[in-house]
């Protein structure tokens, strides 16, 4: 078992890379500490498979430093980097029977025939594949050939971590529920490190103790799930997380306030200062859904906006509004009651980010 680093971690399919956009993984630091249970998250393209790929040595960076446990690995083939990865779609032998597949990674490493036994049987049995032990590969259906392919990933307890690149794709809703759930049972017993791609937010929330959040070749956040709810550090991190994501809305602090467009903002004077001082034309404001509270008459700090439309969606309801022209989306619980036409909204000041060029800053408290 290891912690895994990543040190000023680059890597280009190009041959001739001109700019960051040629880059899958722009240059970035990173740790996976010793035992956790990671997520991996972003949408597709940003990177994900190439940094597994780099961290289980199929790939070489193109510069940079893997280490484990402070040791450098780059020079290391993927079979002396003793660690599992499990892809999207099975990679399996379709000749052996089940127990063999999953029997494989052991008498590979020549592990005595009765502990191969034994740890066939405890994952045969956590998988729900002891039945089909018998059974040739080929002749099971996608998921369980799918399963056998995870099997043979988590079978060995001496990795130094396993990999995940989003292995439930290819499985059925109700089974991925159930398997993601038998994944972080296995996590807790046997503590290796974990780290599971997807570009699903539900899936990293429930698998994970902790999500990093790729964008554009870059770590943008390593947090809680929490953390990464309430306080985003990035703005494609607002936007991605939560669901609708982050209202933002573009801002500027002129004639004593704080503008969007032509609307005039009710803020504090921290928010305010914070924006007055911000060195850029890019200045943002964001408020998740969740935090405007919607009033249905006014109330001193309000402002006036218009309802646009409602969205019920059973326990809660998503209220689309128009504040002076700026659109925002405001999540209102069904026991409160959702205005009509006009709504009166308050952004309480420890809900609000102010971003800067992307990333959030520090809001001035005099
Ligand atoms: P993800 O797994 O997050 O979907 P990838 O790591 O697969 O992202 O890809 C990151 C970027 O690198 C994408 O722009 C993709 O098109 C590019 N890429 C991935 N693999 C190759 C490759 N073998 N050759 C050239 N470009 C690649
Ligand atoms: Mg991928």
């Amino acid at each position: 078992m290891a912690e895994i680093t990543l040190k000023s971690l680059a890597h280009t399919y190009s041959a001739a890379p001109r700019c960051d956009a040629d880059y899958a993984i722009r240059e970035m630091d990173h740790v996976w500490h010793q035992g956790g249970a990671y997520a991996l998250l972003g949408p597709s393209g940003c990177g994900k498979s190439t940094l597994l790929n780099i961290i289980s040595g199929l790939l070489e960076p193109s510069s940079g430093e893997v280490l484990f446990d402070g040791e450098v690995v780059n020079a290391l083939p993927p079979e002396e980097r003793n660690i599992a990865q499990v892809f999207q779609f099975p990679v399996i032998y379709d000749t052996m029977t089940v127990y063999d597949n999953l029997a494989f990674p052991l008498r590979n490493v020549k592990t005595p025939e009765a502990r191969v036994h034994e740890r066939v049987m405890e994952v045969a049995d956590v998988l729900e594949l002891t039945a089909q032990l018998k059974r040739k590969a080929k002749n099971l259906t996608a998921d369980e050939k799918q399963k056998v392919s995870m099997g043979r990933g988590l079978v060995r307890d001496d990795v130094s971590a396993i990999l995940f690149d989003e292995p439930l794709t290819v499985i059925d809703p109700q089974l991925k529920w159930k398997l993601r759930r038998k994944l972080k049972e296995i996590h807790q017993r046997f503590a290796i490190t974990m780290v599971y791609v997807t570009h699903d937010q539900l899936e990293a929330s429930t698998f994970a103790d902790k999500i990093a959040v790729m964008y554009e070749g870059q770590v943008v956040q390593f947090g809680t799930p929490r953390e990464l709810f309430e306080t985003p550090n990035h703005t494609f991190v607002g936007y991605f997380i939560g669901s609708p994501g982050m209202n933002f809305l573009d801002v500027e602090a002129r004639d004593g306030s704080v503008w969007a467009g032509d609307t005039r903002l009710e803020v504090g004077r921290g928010v305010h200062a914070t924006i007055l001082r911000a060195d850029s034309s890019n200045v943002r404001l964001g408020i998740r859904p969740d935090f405007i509270e919607v009033h249905d008459e006014p109330l001193e700090g309000s402002m006036e906006a218009r309802v646009e439309h409602a969205q019920d969606l059973g326990t809660y309801s998503i209220v689309y509004l128009s504040l002076g022209g700026v659109s925002l989306k405001a999540r209102i619980e069904e026991d409160q009651k959702t205005p009509l036409e006009t709504a009166w909204l308050r952004f309480p000041d420890e809900r609000l980010g102010v971003y800067v060029d992307e990333y959030r800053v520090e809001i001035d408290h005099e």
